[in-house]
């Protein structure tokens, strides 16, 4: 469609131009020379990984999940993360239960209008353990893994303004469910609620364009299984981020489709993909410790994710 010459001369038309550039939202052009991906350090994501283990099993309602609040805030702040906690009461098979996902977006300072504005693209994570009263389980991989690689993109990302600006990064809480099985009243209660409350109000064309959950990331025998029912776009641009480093080995997909965080933001119009290796030995079992992970199977994931997301997604 033309549009009719605006009838502006002089300074109040340069003054105009100049805001309209200021509000410019187009992402930084993709430079493989000074690329994220390459700054994303698997050694500092599994340093957060030691941490978060080390505070024991963190359950929701916890005082050890009130710490890992904690610790990944005040990784964050200092970064240049605006952090904000969405809390709420959800309904459990155990009655009621206080959740708490945190948000964050790259901006100067922290304002109402921050949070109303739309980002290009979710990055995810849980960081609740899954509650067992008779044996300690202190979720190396799952979901200490995710968290560590999320905390290290954050890093990588605060040196580049211009590409964390699309970015949400959200941790949710309450992945895990009370019973043995995720179930539609049992689980996901964080991401649900993120659903429900933040993605369901807005209009189509204010909705985040793409989500990215990792979970289980940390294998030393890493065997990523995409869901069989990921949004066919977001499958190739994965596989193809994968190829284009060198991992595609690491990389196949699943004969299933997995229940995670990602479904809810699907439901809700954000198509989404779980880079999750659901080939684990030691899922949901006391073994599930910081011994079976890698550094290098983190970089492997953090990598892949942030090239999809500064090659593809922010753009796109
Ligand atoms: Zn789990």
């Amino acid at each position: 469609m033309k549009l009719p010459r605006p009838a502006l001369a002089g300074t109040a038309g340069l003054f105009l131009l100049s805001l309209a550039a200021g509000c410019s939202d187009a992402p930084p052009p993709y430079d493989d020379a000074t690329a994220a991906w390459r700054d994303f350090d698997g050694e500092k994501a599994m340093r957060h990984v030691e941490t978060i283990v080390a505070l024991g099993p963190r359950p929701p309602g916890s005082e050890t999940l009130e710490k890992s609040r904690v610790l990944i805030e005040e990784h964050l702040r200092p970064l240049g993360w605006q952090v904000r906690r969405q809390t709420f009461t959800g309904k459990t098979p155990q009655g009621p239960m206080e959740f708490t996902n945190l948000r964050a977006r790259f901006a100067p300072q922290d304002s109402d209008a921050l949070w109303k504005e739309s980002t290009r693209v979710l990055f995810c994570s849980h960081y609740d353990t899954k509650l067992y009263r008779d044996l300690v389980f202190v979720g190396a991989n799952d979901p200490g893994s995710s968290m560590g690689a999320l905390m290290e993109a954050a890093r990588v990302l605060a040196a580049r303004p211009a590409l964390a600006r699309h970015i949400e990064l959200i941790f949710f809480d309450g992945e895990e469910a009370f019973g043995p099985n995720i179930t539609p009243a049992d689980g996901l209660y964080g991401s649900r609620e993120y659903g429900r409350k933040i993605l369901r109000p807005l209009p189509p064309e204010k909705k985040p364009r793409w989500g990215v959950l990792l979970d289980m990331v940390g294998d030393r025998d890493l065997r990523v299984t995409l869901p069989n029912d990921t949004p066919p776009d977001l499958m190739r641009l994965t596989l193809e981020s994968a190829d284009a480093l060198g991992h595609r080995d690491k990389f196949g997909v699943s004969r299933m489709s997995i229940i995670d965080d990602h479904v809810p933001l699907n439901v809700e119009g954000v198509p989404t993909v779980d880079i999750i290796d659901f080939e684990y030995a030691y899922w949901h079992t006391p073994s599930d410790t910081i011994d079976k992970l890698s550094a290098e199977s983190l970089g492997i994931v953090g990598q892949t994710a942030l090239h999809l997301i500064e090659r593809r997604l922010v753009r796109e």
